[in-house]
């Protein structure tokens, strides 16, 4: 990986030359940095306005692809006139066309027996609390004392295993937290793909030069999607770290940097 910065000389006739900019970003740890209650996380009203600012120039369409639910992502960020996935792709708004997968649609009263089910479970540890997003599920135990992390770990194997074995349910594992998805096969990388054929699509006139930045291990699937497409991927974390992205920055106050570049 490169330093972004110490590339930018580099791209910015890309940038030029580019007719269209599709810029796509993660939330969580990349555009903000990660907080102990995702709840209480907050978008700063200055990256809230550098967001704006692109979204309303027409060489740029400005996208947020997020694990958070689409509802909960949409009231976090509140900048209109943008792209929003929820539930890593699940449930897409935007390009006039919404995408809502109908397996997971269909799973909806499950996770809620499932949150509660793993509610009950892990009741009695301190700091690790469910949250039922709808079509996915996190565990978050960032919380967690570090000598109580293997209690998580056994209870939440305890309840998921079986599903996880027959296939009903998909998991995955972010900074702190698991997630369990429902078997299909759709990810942050498919959710690009998605939106960059939209986009192409609502545009009508050749491709976008698409950008994604993220910082987590669902982005990765979005990194390789990137750069299939001849993109720029941008990993949100700093360098020593492993990642199929191409670039890095070291800090979301980097990426705030980056947007005012643009
Ligand atoms: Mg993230």
């Amino acid at each position: 990986m490169q330093y972004l910065f110490d590339a930018w000389t580099k791209l910015t006739p890309r940038l030029k030359a580019a007719n269209h900019v599709l810029l796509l970003s993660d939330f969580d740890g990349t555009l903000i940095p990660i907080v102990d209650n995702p709840e209480l996380a907050i978008l700063p009203p200055e990256t809230k306005n550098l967001l704006r600012t692109l979204a309303k120039n027409r060489r740029y369409t400005v996208g947020i692809v997020s694990g958070r639910a689409l509802a909960d992502l949409k009231s976090k960020v509140d900048v209109d006139s943008i792209i929003y996935a929820g539930n890593h792709g699940l449930e897409i708004e935007g390009f006039g066309s919404d995408f809502l997968d109908p397996i997971a649609e269909e799973m909806r009263p499950f996770f809620l027996m499932l949150s509660q089910a793993l509610s009950a479970t892990l009741r009695g540890i301190k700091g690790v609390f469910v949250e039922n997003k709808g079509l996915t599920l996190s565990v978050h135990y960032r919380s967690v004392d570090d000598t109580e992390e293997r209690r998580v770990t056994d209870a939440f194997s305890k309840v998921t295993d079986p599903l996880h074995i027959t296939g009903r349910i998909r998991i995955t594992q972010g900074k702190k937290v698991y997630e369990i998805r429902p078997p299909v096969d759709w990810d942050k990388g498919k959710a690009i793909a998605w939106l960059i054929a939209k986009c192409k699509e609502s545009r009508g006139k050749g491709g976008a030069l698409p950008i994604y930045l993220g910082d987590d291990l669902t982005d990765e699937d979005g990194f390789k999607m990137i750069e299939k497409n001849n993109g720029i991927s941008i990993f949100v974390g700093g360098e020593g770290l492993q990642s199929v992205a191409r670039y890095f920055l070291r800090s979301p106050e980097e990426v705030t940097e980056l947007l005012k570049m643009l």
